[in-house]
């Protein structure tokens, strides 16, 4: 019976897009909350303590979820770089996929450029021009979204500021409070060629 109740209380909350696992521990004194590579976010809830209580723990440290979970994907993408390539996509699909995001993304943020063009690039992951043309490598639409989208945001922002003075990344870090570690984890696929 007591393992009925155990089992049942175990569940998956879904907390803005973040799974969190709850699991029931006998010797637990405390709610703890543990986030691993690959293993994602895993709380702990004694069997005093009530789910409510537990839920609330983690509503509170949202945001210090939110930021591991960040620098988790690093460590990840990190070890995947070590054991396996990027998927092959074609041309035409990347650049259906990246036209797209770049326009939802400019009008969601409120900027205007002029041309966009999709290519195989072997060095560069994008580029912006002074008439406000955008470059993009193809190999982006094999990224994950978050990483593709900080590239975009990126050479979008250049239509507006040229360099990378001060000014540059507090606008990045206004549409993107994690363009720092996306900056980071972009490097993860620098010598990766996805077309
Ligand atoms: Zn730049």
């Amino acid at each position: 019976m007591a393992n009925d109740l155990l089992a049942h209380d175990n569940h998956t909350f879904e907390l803005n897009d973040i799974k969190v696992n709850f699991r029931r521990h006998r010797f637990a004194r405390r709610i703890t909350i543990k986030i691993q590579p690959f293993k994602g976010v895993n709380v702990t809830v004694p069997m005093r303590a009530t789910l409510d209580s537990a839920h609330d723990f983690v509503l509170h440290k949202k945001e210090w979820i939110k930021s591991s979970l960040e620098k988790m994907r690093q460590v990840e993408e990190r070890e995947m770089r070590l054991s396996k390539d990027l998927p092959k996509i074609d041309l035409a699909a990347a650049a259906k996929l990246l036209h797209e995001r770049t326009d939802f993304l400019a009008r969601q943020n409120g900027f205007a450029y002029n041309r966009i063009f999709i290519r195989r690039q072997k060095t560069l992951w994008g580029s912006c021009s002074a008439k406000k043309d955008l470059s993009l490598n193809a190999a982006l639409a094999a990224l994950p979204q978050d990483v593709m989208d900080y590239v975009i945001i990126h050479e979008l922002t250049h239509t507006v500021i040229r360099n990378h003075g001060k000014e540059f990344w507090r606008r990045i870090t206004l549409i993107l409070p994690h363009a720092p570690v996306l900056r980071r984890r972009l490097r993860n696929y620098r010598y990766f060629s996805a077309c």
